[in-house]
C-alpha cells in the first residue's frame, strides 16, 4: 500500500511536471530582422533611446554579444534565409541576393519564380516565392510538428526579407509593392488577399506618408552621435540639392511620380518602418498569432534601415533619427504583443540579417584605413588578360565577388577549368585592394577551419556558386569605378566584422536576463529556437543552440 502511494505520488509529479513544460512553451515565436543593423546601434544611441523599445529588449532579454555572420555574402537574401534556416548559402543555397545561373545563361534573383503570379495587384512584382530555398526554417518545423495547424505569417518591405524566412511551407509572406504601395503575396501562399490585408491595402498609409514630410524627431543640433546633417558622405536624393532634412516628401513625390517611383520614398524612410510594424500588427489581430492552442509565427523584417542605411552610412543624422523611431515602433509591438498574447507567452529575438561597413571616404579623411576597389576596371583588364592568353572569346559570363567563368567555352577549347580558375586568382591579385582569392575547386577539396577562407567555404555551394573567389582588404569597397557618386554611401557583403556584427537579442517567455561575450554565430538561433519549442532541428542545421539560455 505505502509503496503504491509512493508510486501514485511520483506519477502525480511527472504528470505534473510534464503539464508545467507544455504550459511553459510559448504560444507565439516573433522573429524581427532589422535590415542593415550594425551591433554598435545599440549602444551608440543607446542613451536617446526610450525605455519600452531597445532598452526593454536589452534591460530584461539575453543579448548574445559577440554574435556573427560566419559566411560571405554578407547580404539579405543569404541573412535571411540563414537565420531561419540555422545554416549557411553551403547548405540553404540562397548564395546571394542573385546569382548567374549557368543552365538559363542570366542572372537570378533569390527569391524569383516565373510560376506563380502575384496575389494582390496586377503586377509581376509578386512573381516570388523561396522555391531556391533547399533546407527548412524553424517555421517550416513548426508546421510539420504541429500538424499544420500552427500559422507561420511574414512581413516586410523586401521580397526576399518576408519569403525566405516563412521557409517553405509558410501559411504567408507579404511585401511591399513599390508600384503602388501596397503590401502583396503570391499565389505559392494563396490564391487571394485576406479581407484584412485588402484593409489594410485601403487605408492607403503610404500616400498618407507621402503626404508628410520627414523632419527629424528632434531638434537637429541634439543628433550628437552623428556628423553634421549635410556631409559629403550622403547620397543626394533626386529633386534634392543637399543630402538633408527635411526631406519634402510632399514635393518630392511628385518628381519620383513621374517614373512611378513614388513610393521609394516610402521604402527609404522611417515610413517603411511603420507600415511593416502596423501590418505585423494587423497580422497578429486578424490571424489570431498566438492566441490559440499551438505556436505560431510572426516574422518581421525591417528594410527601410537598410535602403535608407546605403544612402547616408551609419554617421548621419538620418540613420540617427530611423533607429529613434524603430525603437518607437519596437515599443508598440511589445505593448501589442503583451496585450493580445500576453507577457510571457511569446519569444521574441531580435537581429540583422547583416551589418555594413562606414563610408570608406569618411574613414579615409579620419585616418582611419578605409578605400575603395574599382573592379569594373580590374574585370576589363582581366578579359584581356584571358582573351590574350586564351584567344578570342567570352571567358567571363558573370563578374562580381564570385566570378563565373565560361564553362562551356573552356571545354570546347579543351582548357583546363582547374588551370584557368587559378590564373584568374593569381592574375586579379596583382590589384589594389585585392587581399585574397580563392578558387571553387580550392574551396570544394579544402577543409577551411579558421579565418577568411573558412567563412568563402560557408557561403561556397558546389552546385550554385562561381568559379574564382575575391575578398578586399579591410574597409575597402568594390565600386564599378570611382566617381564622385561612388564615394558617398555604402554597401556590405565582406567577411570583416563591420559586416559580420550584429545584434543577437532574446526576450520574453523563458527568457532570463543576461549576456554573452562567448562568439555565437546567427546560424545558433534557429537551433536555439528549436530547443525553446521541442523542435525538430531545421533539416540542414549547421548551428548550435546558445547554451547559456538553458543552463
Ligand atoms: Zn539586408
Amino acid at each position: 500500500m505505502k509503496l503504491h502511494l509512493k508510486l501514485l505520488l511520483i506519477v502525480f509529479l511527472l504528470a505534473g511536471t510534464r503539464v508545467q513544460a507544455q504550459n511553459k512553451t510559448p504560444k507565439l515565436v516573433v522573429g524581427i530582422m532589422v535590415d542593415q543593423m550594425r551591433y554598435d546601434y545599440l549602444f551608440r544611441y543607446y542613451n536617446q533611446y526610450g525605455n519600452d523599445g531597445f532598452k526593454k529588449l536589452l534591460g530584461q532579454g539575453f543579448l548574445a554579444k559577440n554574435a556573427h555572420y560566419n559566411y560571405v555574402p554578407t547580404a539579405t537574401g543569404p541573412g535571411h534565409a540563414s537565420v531561419y534556416t540555422g545554416t549557411t548559402p553551403a547548405n540553404h543555397g540562397i548564395i546571394g541576393n542573385s546569382w548567374y545561373v549557368r543552365a538559363k545563361k542570366r542572372s537570378i534573383n533569390c527569391v524569383e519564380d516565373s510560376t506563380v503570379k502575384t496575389v494582390g495587384s496586377a503586377s509581376l512584382e509578386g512573381s516570388n516565392s523561396p522555391q531556391q530555398l533547399l533546407a527548412t526554417t524553424i517555421g517550416d518545423q513548426l508546421r510539420l510538428a504541429s500538424n499544420w495547424r500552427s500559422k507561420v505569417v511574414s512581413v516586410s518591405v523586401k521580397n526576399r526579407g518576408a519569403i525566405l524566412p516563412a521557409g517553405r511551407a509558410g501559411n504567408a509572406a507579404y511585401w511591399f509593392e513599390y508600384k503602388t504601395g501596397n503590401f502583396i503575396t503570391s499565389n505559392y501562399y494563396m490564391d487571394k488577399l485576406p479581407g484584412w490585408v485588402k484593409k489594410f491595402n485601403d487605408q492607403k498609409l503610404s500616400d498618407k506618408f507621402l503626404a508628410q514630410d520627414w523632419k527629424p524627431l528632434k531638434p537637429i543640433n541634439q543628433y550628437r552621435e552623428s556628423a553634421n546633417d549635410d556631409t559629403p558622405y550622403e547620397r543626394i536624393l533626386t529633386g534634392k540639392k543637399k543630402p538633408t532634412f527635411p526631406y519634402e516628401f510632399s514635393k518630392l513625390s511628385k518628381i519620383y511620380a513621374k517614373r512611378g517611383h513614388q513610393y521609394r520614398l516610402v521604402s527609404g524612410s522611417p515610413y517603411g518602418n511603420t507600415l511593416v510594424r502596423s501590418m505585423g500588427m494587423a497580422a497578429i489581430d486578424n490571424e489570431k498569432l498566438g492566441q490559440g492552442n499551438e505556436t505560431d509565427m510572426l516574422a518581421l523584417s525591417f528594410s527601410s534601415t537598410d535602403i535608407a542605411g546605403h544612402a547616408y552610412g551609419p554617421h548621419s543624422v538620418e540613420i540617427e533619427d530611423i533607429y529613434l523611431r524603430l525603437d518607437r515602433e519596437i515599443a508598440q509591438l511589445i505593448k501589442h504583443l503583451d496585450k493580445k498574447v500576453g507577457k510571457g507567452n511569446y519569444v521574441m529575438f531580435l537581429t540583422a540579417d547583416h551589418a555594413v561597413l562606414n563610408v570608406p571616404q569618411y574613414l579615409k579623411d579620419n585616418k582611419i584605413p578605409g578605400n575603395y576597389a574599382p573592379l569594373g576596371i580590374y574585370f576589363s583588364k582581366l578579359n584581356e588578360y584571358l582573351v590574350k592568353k586564351y584567344g578570342v572569346g567570352k571567358w567571363v559570363l558573370s563578374p562580381g565577388y564570385q566570378i563565373f567563368l565560361n564553362r562551356k567555352l573552356i571545354a570546347e577549347r579543351n582548357i583546363s577549368l582547374e588551370k584557368m580558375q587559378a590564373d584568374v586568382a593569381r592574375f586579379l591579385l596583382q590589384f589594389e585592394g585585392i587581399y585574397k582569392t580563392y578558387t571553387a575547386n580550392d574551396l570544394h577539396r579544402n577543409n577551411y577551419t579558421h579565418g577568411i577562407a573558412a567563412i568563402m567555404q560557408k557561403g561556397y555551394n558546389q552546385k550554385r556558386s562561381g568559379d574564382v573567389f575575391i575578398a578586399l582588404n579591410p574597409s575597402w569597397l568594390p565600386v564599378g569605378r570611382v566617381t564622385k557618386r561612388s564615394v558617398r554611401g555604402t554597401s556590405h557583403g565582406s567577411p570583416y566584422t563591420y559586416d559580420t556584427h550584429v545584434p543577437v537579442i532574446f526576450y520574453g517567455a523563458n527568457i532570463k536576463k543576461g549576456t554573452t561575450v562567448r562568439k555565437v554565430t546567427i546560424t545558433d538561433i534557429a537551433p536555439t529556437l528549436a530547443m525553446m519549442l521541442n523542435l525538430q532541428l531545421p533539416s540542414a542545421a549547421t548551428g548550435q543552440p546558445i547554451h547559456e539560455l538553458f543552463d
